[in-house]
C-alpha cells in the first residue's frame, strides 16, 4: 500500500501534470480541493462533491476543533467516516484562521492562545497541539502549524515571523513523526513563508527542504497583496521548493489566478470561492462571472455555460436560477454551487490535457481570451 508518492507525468514550460498516490486514492494534478470548512461543503452531498470531480477535499482544523471537536470526531470513527467521504482529505493547521478569525489571540514560541469566535472560550493551538487534532481528525495530508503574517508589515517583522514558522514546521514534524500509526498512513506538507520577499521565501524553502517534507506549501499569498504581486512572488517561489515534491498554493483563487499559478508550477489549490460565489448569486463561466440575481437573466432559457457538462446546465435555465435567487431559495445556492464546483474541475482537466498535450500556452491564451473577453 503506497503511503504517499507524487509522479509528474508531463511538463510543458514550468507547468507539470502528474498524479499523488495514496491509500484513500489518486489525486490528479493540478488539483483543485473543495473547502469543507466544518466537515461539509456547504450546500453540496458528498457524492456530487466527487462527481464534479474533486479527488482531495479540505478541512478547516481551527472549525473543527471548536465544533465538534476533534476528539469527538474521533471517538465518532474520524473525519471521512463523520462525513461520509472516503477519498483524501487535506486539513489545514488551523494557524491561519487563528489570526483571522479568533479574538484575544497571544502569539508565543510554544504557541497561539485565543477565545473562540463562536463562544469565547479559551483554547491553544501549537505545533504539537495541531498535529494531534489532524490526527484525531484523521488527516490524509496534515499541514504544518505556521504563521502567516500580514504582507504590508516590515521585512523584519515578516522575517521573525518565517523563522519561527520554521522552528514549528520542525516541531510540526517531529510531532507528526511521533504519531504513530496515522503517520505511516498519511502525509505532511511544509509551508514556506517570507511574503513578496525572495531571499526570505529561499530561506525558507532551504529550512522546510532540510527538514524534509512529502509536498511543499507557498503560504502567506492570496491575503491582499493583489494578483499581479502574487504573480511576481510565484515567477520564483515554486522553483526554490524541491521538484520533485508537489506544490501547493494555499487559498486561491479565481479561475484566472489559478491557470497563472499553474503556469508558474503549482500543482495544487483550494478555495472558498466556488462555493462561497454559488451561494451569493455568482456562477463561474468560460465567458467570465455571471451574477445570476442580475435582472438581465430572468427571461433567459438558456443555461448559465453552453460548454458546461454538468447536471445543472444540462437541466436548468438562467431564468430559473435567477428566480431562485431573487428568492433566497436554497435550492438557488445549492445549483449554482454544484456547477461552480463542475466549472473548477473542468478547468483542472482542461489544464491537465493540455501540459499532457504539450499545449499549456494554448489553453491558457484561449482561456483568457474567453474569460475577459465577453
Ligand atoms: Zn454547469
Amino acid at each position: 500500500m503506497t503511503r504517499f508518492a507524487f509522479d509528474i507525468h508531463a511538463t510543458d514550460g514550468k507547468a507539470r501534470t502528474g498524479t499523488i498516490r495514496m491509500e484513500r486514492g489518486e489525486i490528479r494534478t493540478p488539483a483543485f480541493m473543495p473547502v469543507g470548512t466544518a466537515a461539509t461543503v456547504k450546500a453540496m452531498k458528498v457524492e456530487d462533491v466527487r462527481a464534479a470531480g474533486a479527488d482531495i477535499i479540505l478541512g478547516n482544523t481551527y472549525h473543527l476543533m471548536l465544533r465538534p471537536g476533534a476528539e469527538r470526531v474521533a471517538r465518532l470513527g474520524g473525519l471521512h467516516k463523520f462525513m461520509g467521504w472516503d477519498r483524501p482529505i487535506l486539513t489545514d493547521s488551523g494557524g491561519y484562521q487563528v489570526m483571522s478569525l479568533s479574538d484575544l489571540r497571544k502569539i508565543t514560541e510554544e504557541g497561539v492562545t485565543f477565545a473562540s469566535h463562536l463562544d469565547g472560550s479559551r483554547h491553544m493551538l501549537s505545533p504539537e497541539r495541531s498535529m494531534e487534532i489532524q490526527r484525531l481528525l484523521g488527516s490524509d495530508i496534515v499541514m504544518c502549524f505556521d504563521e502567516c503574517p500580514r504582507a504590508d508589515q516590515p521585512r523584519d517583522a515578516i522575517e521573525k515571523s518565517m523563522e519561527m514558522s520554521m522552528r514549528w514546521a520542525r516541531r510540526s514534524r517531529d510531532a507528526f513523526d511521533a504519531g504513530g500509526d496515522h503517520a505511516a498512513r498519511s502525509a505532511l506538507f511544509g509551508i514556506q513563508q517570507g511574503a513578496l520577499d525572495e531571499g526570505l521565501r529561499k530561506a525558507s524553502a532551504d529550512a522546510l527542504a532540510d527538514i524534509g517534507f512529502d509536498g511543499y506549501a507557498i503560504g502567506g499569498l492570496a491575503v491582499g497583496e493583489g494578483q499581479e504581486a502574487m504573480f511576481a512572488t510565484l515567477d520564483f517561489a515554486p522553483g526554490q521548493l524541491p521538484a520533485d515534491r508537489p506544490r501547493y498554493l494555499m487559498g486561491v483563487g479565481k479561475p484566472d489566478d489559478l491557470v497563472g499559478a499553474v503556469e508558474r508550477g503549482v500543482d495544487m489549490f483550494d478555495c472558498v470561492l466556488p462555493t462561497r460565489s454559488g451561494r451569493n448569486g455568482q456562477a463561474f463561466t468560460w465567458n467570465g462571472p455571471l451574477n445570476l440575481r442580475n435582472a438581465r437573466h430572468a427571461e433567459d432559457t438558456g443555461p448559465l455555460d453552453e460548454r458546461c457538462p454538468c447536471p445543472v446546465c444540462t437541466k436548468y435555465s438562467r431564468a430559473y436560477l435567477n428566480h431562485l435567487h431573487k428568492s433566497g431559495e436554497m435550492l438557488g445556492a445549492m445549483l449554482l454551487t454544484e456547477h461552480n464546483l463542475w466549472f473548477y474541475q473542468q478547468l483542472m482537466a482542461g489544464m491537465r490535457a493540455a501540459i499532457a498535450d504539450g499545449k499549456f500556452t494554448d489553453f491558457a491564451s484561449g482561456f483568457r481570451r474567453d474569460y475577459f473577453n465577453h
